[in-house]
C-alpha cells in the first residue's frame, strides 16, 4: 500500500479540484510512491507532530491545515513551517494536507460539527456554481445500456442523493464514412440512416477526461458524437457551510451551554441573543465570518464558527445570533473524521489520531 493509494481515496472523498483557489492541498512534502507505514492524522503539522510519527513509526502525517500555504522561498529552518518541513524530510515522514477540499464538501468539516450537535435536514449552506457540466452523446439503440452503464460506473449521472440519472430520447442519425474508415455499420461512400439514442447525463466537471474515455471505450462508433454542455446550475453537494434544524427549539441560553460542552470550549463569544429559542443551525468550521449573509438568507437562529472580527459582529444586526466557539475547537473532530475514513477503508497500515493539542491559543 503506497501513499498515492491512500491519497487517492481521501481525494474520491474530498477531490482536490475542490479547494479553494488560495489554498494548497494534496502531498506537501515526500514521494507518493513510498509504502505507508502507519498514518498518524492531526489538525495541524507541527514539529510535535513529525516528533510524534517519528516515535508512533508512522510515515505519513495528514493533516487538515496545509503547512507550506503561502510559499516557501529559503529552507532554512528559520521559521517552524521550515522546520517542520526539514524534520520530515530528513526522516522520510510525508506531509498531506485535506484542507478546504474537506470543507466543501456535503460531508466534510462542518457536517461532522453538525453530527455533534445533532441537526437534522443538514444541507450546504453556500453552495457553488460551475462544478458540472452535461454530456449529451448520439448512440444506437443496441448498445445504449452498455453506454449508459459505463457512464454511469465512471461518475456521470449523480444528482443529490440519487445516481444513474440520465434522459434520452429516440432519433435517427446520419453518416457517410469516407476512405480510410472502419465504420462499425454502413459501407464506404454511402449515407448511412441509424436509430439513435441522445443519451443526456450531468457530471462534476473534474470528472470529464474519466467520462469521456470510458465513454470511448465502450461507444461502438469509430468516431463518437457527443457535446459536453457549461451549467450554470448550482452544484448542491459542493460548497462552504451546513444549514440544518434542531430536532426540537431549544432555548437560546441552553443552547449556547450545550454548545459549549459538545464542542469543549472554554469560551464561546457571541452576540446578543435576538432569538429566545434555538431551532435552525448555520455551522461552518474554521474561520467563516465571510458565511454570515448566507447563514441569514437561510434564516438560521444561531451561525457557529470562529475568527470573527470586532466589527463583523456588528453584522449579526438583529437577525441572528453569531456564536464564535474558537478555530481548533470548530475542527477539532475533524481528525475523526479522517480517521474513521481511513480505518474503515484499509486495514494494512495502522492508522493513528495524534495525541498533541496544537491550539497555539489559551484561555486563562
Ligand atoms: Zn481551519
Amino acid at each position: 500500500m503506497n501513499i498515492k493509494e491512500v491519497t487517492n481515496f481521501l481525494e474520491s472523498y474530498a477531490p482536490l479540484q475542490y479547494q479553494e483557489s488560495y489554498d494548497n492541498c494534496g502531498l506537501i512534502v515526500g514521494d507518493a510512491k513510498a509504502k505507508v507505514k502507519g498514518a498518524l492524522i492531526t489538525l495541524d503539522c507541527t514539529e510535535v507532530i513529525i516528533d510524534e510519527a517519528i516515535a508512533t513509526e508512522c510515515n505519513l502525517v495528514i493533516a487538515h491545515h496545509p503547512i507550506v500555504f503561502g510559499g516557501l522561498k529559503k529552507l532554512n529552518g528559520s521559521n517552524y513551517i521550515e522546520r517542520t518541513v526539514i524534520k520530515a524530510i530528513k526522516n522520510d515522514i510525508a506531509i498531506y494536507a485535506i484542507h478546504t477540499n474537506l470543507d466543501n464538501v456535503h460531508n466534510g468539516v462542518s457536517a461532522k460539527i453538525a453530527e455533534k450537535i445533532g441537526l437534522e435536514n443538514s444541507k450546504v449552506l453556500a453552495p457553488k456554481k460551475d462544478l458540472l457540466r452535461q454530456l449529451a452523446v448520439y448512440c444506437p439503440t443496441s448498445d445504449v445500456e452498455k453506454v449508459k452503464t459505463v457512464l454511469f460506473q465512471a461518475g456521470a449521472g449523480a444528482i443529490g442523493n440519487y445516481d444513474e440519472c440520465s434522459f434520452s430520447a429516440k432519433g435517427e442519425g446520419t453518416f457517410r464514412a469516407n476512405e480510410g474508415c472502419d465504420p462499425h455499420i454502413g459501407n464506404i461512400g454511402e449515407r448511412h440512416r441509424e436509430k439513435e439514442e441522445k443519451i443526456e447525463v450531468i457530471f462534476p466537471k473534474y470528472k470529464e477526461n474519466a467520462i469521456i474515455s470510458a465513454l470511448k471505450s465502450e461507444h461502438p462508433y469509430e468516431e463518437v458524437a457527443y457535446q459536453i454542455y457549461i451549467l450554470d446550475n448550482i452544484y448542491n453537494n459542493v460548497g462552504a457551510g451546513i444549514v440544518g434544524d434542531l430536532p426540537n427549539k431549544v432555548d437560546a441560553n441552553q443552547f449556547l451551554e450545550i454548545l459549549k460542552s459538545n464542542m469543549k470550549t472554554d469560551c464561546i463569544r457571541h452576540t446578543k441573543l435576538v432569538k429566545n429559542q434555538i431551532k435552525r443551525v448555520a455551522i461552518c468550521g474554521g474561520s467563516g465570518s465571510f458565511l454570515l449573509s448566507n447563514a441569514i438568507c437561510e434564516k438560521a437562529d444561531v451561525f457557529i464558527t470562529s475568527d470573527f472580527k470586532y466589527h463583523e459582529f456588528f453584522d449579526a444586526e438583529n437577525d441572528i445570533i453569531i456564536a464564535d466557539i474558537g478555530h481548533f475547537e470548530s475542527e477539532q473532530f475533524t481528525k475523526d473524521l479522517i480517521y474513521d475514513l481511513l480505518s474503515k477503508k484499509f486495514s494494512k497500515f495502522a492508522v493513528r489520531l495524534s495525541k498533541v493539542n496544537t491550539n497555539p491559543i489559551n484561555y486563562l
